[in-house]
Order: structure tokens, then C-alpha cells, then sequence
């Protein structure tokens, strides 16, 4: 077989444009097949919090609209508010077309092929590589990453495994005089009680606000009754401008494999979202580049290739996302239990799940699960503490 490419990376989301940016610096041939033209607007928050920053090895700060110091948790129908602080960001706010198009613009500057509007048609795996058919023409690689997306269009032609939970989100961009902006400004915000197994955030960007929800549950009720009260409570009922978009969110990973037929798969397409939150920006980018070190550690040779991103996942993203979707339980499928622990432990549940999203800790160095959970339950007396020491103060209603 002739290569056009050693490999082929699908999407240039996230995932896609650093596992491109890796094996490119090192020299390994590689293109980049996106269907869209980047810039160009994707569906999410935009927020990236600092594990994501953590793991990124390029500097793209200037794409950041905003810096979020502090985080505000309220849990609508008990009127309890929580919020933290951090010296770093704990979410940098941008928007994905400036974020995703400064990620492609670093793979490229490194070396690596891109094709836009190049979406992938069909794929197949025959002898020693992967053949590609796109709207531009056939192209052949030894290696496939999939960074597609989490509706992967080359999973579901090379018949791979599912068994992820996609669950659905909305997101409007909302825009509202600058005076009302300034009330959000350097906060992220996350309100529980819109609907029952789910968050709503707004997230401040330049010139406008991202106001989302999600819910837990597949067949999530109605998100846009929610997001439309939500807006109300926020006083943008009648903001000038709403730009509505939604999308789905995977937040359980694939049964696996996650290399078959010379094909690896990453980000959504591989089903790495967070369970807490539904963030998936920071797995996106590490399994990107755990793909690409295990392509380039395996030099380019199937099995040792396997072996590397099976044990770098079973490492790294498999105990943290597992950890996590016990934390997601807690929150989002045992309401009394929530607000038992709310009530109680609010703010130390807060200023944990925010070392979380700072990078400063990971959900499985957390203590209070799941036997702690178990004596979350117990009267206060019988126990000595249900979560690790706070850092920053005890809960508090506001
Ligand atoms: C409403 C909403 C809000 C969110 N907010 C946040 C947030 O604030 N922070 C956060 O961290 N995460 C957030 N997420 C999750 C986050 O968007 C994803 O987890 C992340 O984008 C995954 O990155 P990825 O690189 O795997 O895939 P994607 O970013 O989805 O990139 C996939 C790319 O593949 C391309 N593609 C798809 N099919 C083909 C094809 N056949 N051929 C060629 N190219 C193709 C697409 O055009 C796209 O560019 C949100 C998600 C939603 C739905």
C-alpha cells in the first residue's frame, strides 16, 4: 500500500489539533481532516478550566475572553449559595471557533497537512493500513485517529463499540447591555434546581454571556422550558440578541477497544466528558496526546501502539472518570442526599470540586467516596469528617 499519510487525524476539535501538534514536532507525517472551515462557531461553553490548561502544551492565552477567579454555586429552591476562590483561573472563558482555529493554527505551524471542508465519508481497514474516503478524494494512512466528535462518524463505519451515554445541553448565546454584563464579569456560575437531574452556568465572555443547561438524563425533559425560566431568573428574559444552539455531551466512555484496525479513538468520539460537570475539553486534549505519544512510543507498529494508549487510558482517564460518575450519582440521581449534603457540606463540596477543575487535585484523591458517602448519611456525632479538611472556610447559605 502507498501512504499518503503516516496518520490521519478526523476533527480538529480539540483532541484532534494536539494529537496533530504532537506527532507533527516529531516529525511523523500527518494531516488533519476537518468537515467545517475553522474558524467557525461549535457548540459549548467555551469555558476551559485549568486541568485543561494543566495538560495543554501550547500557549493559546490570547484567545481568552475572560478570566473566572472565582466560582458561584447556588442551589435555587433552598436559596444556598456558595463561592470560591483561586489565585488561577478556574475557568478561562473563550469562544470554540477562536480556541479550536488557534489549536489547528499550532499543528499546522508544526508541520502537520490540514484539509478543510474534507469531511470523512467512509473508512476501512485492509492489511497494513486504514483507507479514507472523503468529499475531496481517497486518501490512505497507517494510522486513523478519530477526534470526530461525539457523533464519530469513523466509530460508527468501523462498527466499533459504543456503550457511551450521551446526554443533551443547550447553549445560547445571549447578548445584554454592558451594565448588566459587569454583574457576571470574572464569575463562573453554576445553579442547581432548574431541573431535576441537571445544572444550569453562564459564562461571561467579551461582549455577551453563555448561558447553558444540561441534564444527566438522556431523555432530559424539557431543556428549553428550563433554559427559558433560567434566562428569566437572570433578568436577560428580554435580552436583544439570542443565538439558541444545543448539542450532545458523552460523559460515559466506550465499552472499547480504543485502538482497533489501526484505528485510535480520543475526546467525545471515545466518550471522555466529565460526569460532574459535562466538561470535555481537558480528557479531549490528553487522550489527543496520549494517542499521538502512544503512536509515536509504538513507532507506528499496531500492537505496541495498542498496548501503549490501552495503558496510558487505564492510568489516567479511566479511575478519574470512573471516581467522577460516583460524585455525578451523588449529585444528580439521589436529590434528598444532594441537598442533605448541600445543606451541611456545601462549600467543602464546593471548594473540592473546584481544586478539581483547577488541576490542583484529581476526583480520585477525594476521600469521601464512596464509603463516605455511606457515613455522609450517619448523624453528625458518629463521625469525624466527611470530606478532607476545607481550605477556604465552612458552607454558609446565602
Ligand atoms: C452545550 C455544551 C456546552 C459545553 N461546554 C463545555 C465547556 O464549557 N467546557 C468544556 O471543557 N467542555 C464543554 N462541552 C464539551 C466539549 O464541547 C466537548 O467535550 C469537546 O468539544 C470535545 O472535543 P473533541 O475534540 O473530542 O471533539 P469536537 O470538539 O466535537 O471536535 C470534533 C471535530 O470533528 C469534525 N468532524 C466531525 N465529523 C467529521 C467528519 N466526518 N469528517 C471530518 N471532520 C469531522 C467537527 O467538525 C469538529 O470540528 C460542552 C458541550 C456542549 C454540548
Amino acid at each position: 500500500m502507498t501512504f499518503s499519510y503516516d496518520v490521519i487525524v478526523v476533527g480538529s476539535g480539540p483532541a484532534g489539533s494536539t494529537a496533530a501538534w504532537q506527532l507533527a514536532k516529531t516529525g511523523i507525517a500527518v494531516a488533519v481532516l476537518e468537515k467545517a472551515a475553522l474558524p467557525r462557531y461549535k457548540t459549548c461553553g467555551g469555558g476551559i478550566i485549568g486541568r485543561a490548561f494543566q495538560t495543554l502544551p501550547l500557549d493559546v492565552r490570547h484567545v481568552v475572553a475572560q478570566e473566572c477567579h472565582a466560582a458561584q454555586l447556588n442551589v435555587l429552591p433552598t436559596g444556598l449559595s456558595f463561592t470560591t476562590h483561586r489565585p488561577t483561573p478556574i475557568v478561562s472563558m473563550t469562544m470554540r471557533d477562536q480556541f479550536d482555529f488557534a489549536l489547528l493554527s499550532a499543528a499546522e505551524a508544526g508541520g502537520a497537512t490540514v484539509h478543510q471542508r474534507c469531511a470523512l465519508e467512509d473508512i476501512s481497514h485492509c492489511g497494513d493500513g486504514v483507507t479514507v474516503m472523503t468529499n475531496l478524494g481517497t486518501m490512505k494512512a497507517k494510522f486513523v485517529i478519530a477526534a470526530d466528535g461525539a457523533l464519530s462518524t469513523v466509530a460508527r463505519k468501523m462498527r466499533m463499540a459504543d456503550g457511551r451515554v450521551l446526554i443533551p445541553a443547550l447553549e445560547y448565546e445571549v447578548t445584554v447591555p454592558p451594565n448588566q454584563l459587569d454583574g457576571f464579569r470574572g464569575i463562573a456560575r453554576f445553579d442547581f434546581g432548574l431541573l431535576p437531574h441537571g445544572y444550569g452556568w453562564v459564562f461571561p465572555k467579551q461582549k455577551h454571556l453563555s448561558v447553558g443547561v444540561l441534564s444527566t438524563v438522556q431523555q432530559g425533559g424539557d431543556l428549553k422550558q428550563a433554559i427559558g425560566r433560567y434566562l428569566h431568573l437572570l433578568g436577560c428574559g428580554s435580552a436583544s440578541q439570542v443565538q439558541r444552539h444545543g448539542f450532545v455531551i458523552p460523559v460515559r466512555p466506550r465499552t472499547g477497544p480504543f485502538v482497533d484496525q489501526g484505528v485510535l479513538l480520543v475526546g467525545d468520539a471515545a466518550g471522555f466528558a466529565d460526569p460532574v460537570t459535562g466538561e470535555g475539553i481537558s480528557f479531549a486534549i490528553r487522550s489527543g496526546l496520549m494517542a499521538a505519544q502512544s503512536l509515536i512510543d509504538g513507532h507506528l507498529e499496531e500492537e505496541p501502539v495498542r498496548q501503549a494508549y490501552t495503558h496510558s487510558l487505564a492510568e489516567t482517564v479511566f479511575p478519574e472518570l470512573r471516581r467522577a460518575r460516583l460524585l455525578a450519582k451523588l449529585l444528580y440521581d439521589l436529590p434528598r442526599l444532594r441537598s442533605w449534603a448541600f445543606s451541611q457540606h456545601g462549600q467543602r463540596l464546593c471548594e473540592v470540586v473546584t481544586d478539581v477543575m483547577a488541576g490542583t487535585r484529581q476526583y480520585r484523591d477525594l476521600s469521601f467516596m464512596p464509603r463516605t458517602v455511606l457515613r455522609l448519611l450517619l448523624p453528625r456525632k458518629w463521625k469525624h469528617s466527611a470530606y478532607e479538611p476545607a481550605r477556604h472556610g465552612d458552607g454558609q447559605a446565602g
